[in-house]
């Protein structure tokens, strides 16, 4: 949603060569209010805006794997029908991203758009009576309110919101001992080394 410089309407962006009066969000002290365009362009890297001018190539494996669209477009386009399971959630995809500078901005709150990624039965309006398939993919909660309704959605977070607690207590924890271990590891080691030198001292 496109929001007025809020130095006023019609005021443009004080950056040069920019003559936006309407922004997602605006950056800056009061008089001298900054787009988010230009604010993300401000906040790129040198380095990497060489890249994208091509004055210096940079090979760089990305370590970014973007979701294809793998599945038909008549599948693609299926609602859902029934929630297996939630796998995660999140309020923005990166990917919405067109050029690096979306990246180097926060995101504004009226940019949030809560997902969730669902491993779930979907079925085809024009194969009603068939099964469907199974398929994962990140829903709105406003597609899942609408095709699963809200009851069975509220019961599905709750259960997923209580997994993925003991899952994270299990994990820290196991992190936690992890690094005790490793602290033994490394004490024992230095008590040997000074074992060893003491001994060699004898000698
Ligand atoms: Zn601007």
């Amino acid at each position: 949603m496109s929001k007025a410089n809020p130095d006023g309407e019609g005021t443009e962006c004080v950056r040069e060569d920019c003559n936006s009066t309407m922004a997602s969000n605006w950056y800056g002290k009061k008089g001298a209010k900054v787009c988010r365009a230009c604010y993300g362009k401000l906040n790129q890297r040198r380095d990497s805006a060489a890249a994208t001018t091509g004055s210096k190539r940079v090979s760089i494996e990305s370590p970014i794997f973007e979701q294809p669209i793998v599945e038909p477009p008549l599948d693609a386009a299926a609602p859902i029908k029934k929630i297996v399971k939630i796998i995660g959630a999140r309020l923005w995809d990166p990917s919405k991203a067109l050029e690096p500078a979306d990246l180097r901005v926060p995101l504004a709150e009226d940019e949030e758009e809560l997902e969730y990624l669902i491993f779930g039965q979907f079925v085809r309006p024009d194969l009603k009576d068939s099964y469907g398939f199974l398929s994962t993919r990140w829903l709105t909660a406003e597609h899942l309110v609408e095709h699963i309704g809200l009851g069975l959605l509220q019961t599905a977070i709750k259960e997923w919101e209580s997994g993925l607690a003991a899952r994270r207590s299990a994990k820290l924890e196991e992190l936690v001992e992890a690094a005790a271990a490793e602290r033994e590891e490394v004490g024992e080691g230095r008590g040997a080394a000074a074992a060893a030198g003491s001994g060699g001292e004898e000698v």
